[in-house]
């Protein structure tokens, strides 16, 4: 952990949010480069679930909606984690996430049976402060995940009747927008929605750096669909969602299924997709895949008085579509990516830092590196970063030794280095270097925007 934290720092991946005023816990900045990554993240997602797709479209819904929204939904009265504090140290733990040390499932259980797994644990002196070691620890209390704001009223007063709220999930959007885009863009079941955006949930614990974070941003799709079709349908999007992992580098060994026992009272099914992570020492979940019933439709129906049916001309059954949802969050790929990517190689007597990301994903494709800063490289250098920058994310260096600048692009995953030197000036060739066999080919100018177009895709 302490690696890819310095190193996300260092390399301008990511930082402590608001660090000058000491940070705030939990929320974090992505620097150019964790951008870089982030966004290609996005858009590989984007481009498997809408863009190769016949049957998903796109949203991009708003955060503030109306409140009645997560009354609906359930969230204002029952988006609660239980919460335990130490007395000593003050350190703020997860009840379900203390019981889950000692082999006991208690995700989503009551207070009651929480706190009778935790008095039960005290009995038997086995329960401890994880951070100082004190045995004084308070019983579970129920702690609201949900972040308040106003608008539209006196900033000075946050009434309860004058609160809104910051979207806990992204799909509240998508279940609003169901009627609008069913109307405009006439789809017929199945079919799905898909979008990307902030989240704000008020953790309790935060101290797995991106893993779980106060604002984040999720990847979503639900899709709409008759009952009769959820098996099928389900099957074929968890197998869709699980190759992705592996078309981008994720080892199949490193991913498993987490079936959940317990599911929602409208859920038949639900499984997530877990990762192995180094740093974080064992699988945690990435992604949930979840058959929702028709729960979200029905409740919105219903607080809203707008009938949200579907109408199938071909059978003439009307009925409220069921729902099964792909949510993943984006600031979790990007640790996920980093952790399965980040490696050290000996070189000669050194420490090679090198992120082998898949090259689609990489946040810079290239980087020019002339071997002199004198005009007779640099000029040829950066004629050749003007035609290859029009195409590709591509990086001009000419600070220090050329030995740092293929360390430094190691460190931030840079699949190919281009270096011009004096050689270049007779021959108009370059040197190509692979971020991960280091092996170099002499390539020609004119040639190089062919061949990393085939390289790179
Ligand atoms: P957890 O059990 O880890 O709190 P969850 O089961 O509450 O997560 P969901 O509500 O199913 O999570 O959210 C779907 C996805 O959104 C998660 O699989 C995760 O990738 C992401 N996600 C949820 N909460 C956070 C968070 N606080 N920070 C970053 N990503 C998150």
């Amino acid at each position: 952990m302490e690696k890819i934290t310095s190193l996300c720092k260092r390399r301008g991946f990511v930082y402590p949010s608001s660090e000058i005023y000491g940070g705030m816990q939990a929320i974090y900045d992505y620097g150019h480069y964790g951008t870089l990554l982030k966004n290609n993240i996005r858009d590989a997602w984007w481009k498997a679930m809408v863009q190769l797709r016949d049957d998903v479209v796109g949203l991009d819904s708003a955060i503030f909606m109306h409140p009645t929204t997560w009354v609906a939904s359930g969230h204002v009265g029952g988006f609660n984690d239980p919460q335990v504090d130490c007395k000593k140290c003050k350190s703020r733990f997860r009840a379900d996430h203390i019981l889950e040390e000692f082999g006991i499932n208690a995700d989503k259980a009551p207070l009651d049976e929480l706190n009778g797994y935790l008095d039960k644990l005290r009995e038997e002196k086995k329960l401890k402060c994880a951070n100082c070691g004190s045995t004084d620890l308070t019983p579970a209390k129920i702690f609201s995940l949900m972040v308040k704001s106003n608008i539209g009223s006196p900033t000075d007063e946050l009434k309860e009747e004058s609160v809104v709220y910051l979207r806990p999930e992204t799909c509240g959007g998508i279940y609003l927008e169901y009627k609008n885009t069913i109307d405009s863009l006439h789809r017929k079941l199945p079919f799905g929605i898909a979008q990307v955006g902030k989240a704000f949930r008020n953790e309790i614990v935060a101290r797995q750096f991106i893993f779980r974070t106060r604002e984040f941003e999720q990847m979503e799709m639900q899709y709409f669909l008759h009952p009769d079709m959820m098996k099928e349908k389900y099957e074929e999007w968890k197998a869709t969602r699980w190759a992705w992992y592996l078309e981008y580098g994720i080892e199949e060994n490193k991913i498993h299924w987490y079936k959940h026992e317990k599911l929602a009272h409208y859920a038949s099914e639900a499984y997530d997709i877990e990762y192995n992570f180094k740093t974080l020492g064992g699988f945690k979940e990435i992604e949930g895949i979840h058959a929702r019933g028709n729960w979200d439709l029905s409740q919105h129906s219903k607080f809203s008085g707008v009938e949200l049916n579907y109408f199938d001309e071909k059978t003439g059954e009307k009925f409220i579509p069921h729902i099964m949802e792909t949510s993943v969050g984006l600031g979790r790929l990007v640790f996920m990516f980093l952790d399965q990517s980040y490696t050290e190689e000996i070189v000669g007597e050194e420490t090679r830092v090198v992120l082998k990301l898949d090259k689609r994903l990489a946040p810079v494709k290239v980087a020019i590196l002339p071997l002199s800063k004198k005009e007779e490289l640099s000029v040829p250098a950066k004629e050749i970063w003007n035609t290859l920058k029009q195409n590709f994310i591509v990086e001009y260096d000419e600070t220090q030794s050329i030995g740092k600048r293929y360390r430094r692009q190691d460190e931030i995953g840079t699949p190919y280095c281009v270096t011009v030197d004096f050689e270049t000036l007779s021959d108009q060739a370059v040197t190509v270097r692979d971020r991960d066999t280091m092996a170099q080919e002499r390539i020609k100018i004119s040639e190089l925007e062919n061949y990393f177009k085939e390289k790179l895709g």
